[in-house]
């Protein structure tokens, strides 16, 4: 359909897919399956509470043309020895204060971290020990403007939702706002002599909330560079 004026409704919105290369990485890059983490400079490398360091799955740079997060650095941290689906939880209609901290039952503490931070200027002196560093490139499309977007892993766009649409609001008050989607089953590559995870699809690849597909809704407001929760579906 045309508006008037000759505008085309059905004008999509700017996504970037993300694809993962295959040429071990050998120094720090913003862009990363594995590699080194950049985090701002007060931030720790996250640890689980069973006491594992977390494992940092994937990082990059939000590009500039997808607000509100554009120019964000945005981290993906999950613990290798819990492998679970996410699980919302809700107080007054809101996720509950500090939901990124909070009880995840059965578990005192959420096993996984997404930070989205705008001050990360250098890297880790290691790199995530356990997943090959491998780089991600970021290319250019235009996903849908409604309804459900491309089943793809992606920055922008729409979610694809292999469920239907959900909404949360941040305890701060402020609607969370789609950002990432990582799809159903990806696999990660792990380093040679890895402890297993359990529950993995492969031996040798560790996965993201028991392969469900995973999409992440940010706070817009950015009252913490953890408040991220990562809707699960499948
Ligand atoms: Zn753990
Ligand atoms: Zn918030």
């Amino acid at each position: 359909m045309v508006e008037p004026g000759g505008r085309n409704m059905r004008v999509g919105l700017p996504a970037h897919a993300i694809e993962v290369g295959t040429e071990p990485l050998a120094r720090p890059t913003r862009n990363s399956v594995g590699g080194w983490p950049f985090l701002d400079e007060d931030q720790k490398w996250p640890d689980c509470f069973c006491g594992e360091r977390m494992v940092l799955f994937f990082q990059l740079d939000i590009p500039s043309d997808l607000e509100p997060f554009g120019g964000d650095h945005l981290l993906v941290f999950h613990c290798r020895a819990h492998n679970d689906a996410s699980d919302p939880q809700m107080t007054g209609g809101r996720l509950v204060p500090r939901y990124w901290d909070a009880p995840q039952p059965p578990f005192p503490r959420p096993f996984w971290r997404v930070l989205l931070q705008r001050d990360a200027a250098l890297p880790a002196a290691e790199p995530e020990p356990s997943l090959r560093a491998l780089p991600l490139t970021l290319r250019p499309f235009t996903d849908a403007s409604a309804g459900r977007g491309a089943q793809m892993f992606k920055v922008g766009g729409v979610p694809s939702w292999a469920q239907f649409p959900e909404h949360y609001q941040c305890a701060c008050g402020t609607e969370l706002v789609y950002v990432c989607q990582v799809p159903e089953d990806m696999e990660f590559a792990v380093r040679p002599g890895q402890p297993e995870q359990p529950y993995s699809i492969g031996a040798d690849t560790y996965g993201l909330f028991l392969g469900n597909e995973v999409y992440l809704l940010a706070c817009p407001a950015h009252c913490d560079p953890a408040a991220v929760w990562p809707v699960n579906q499948n």
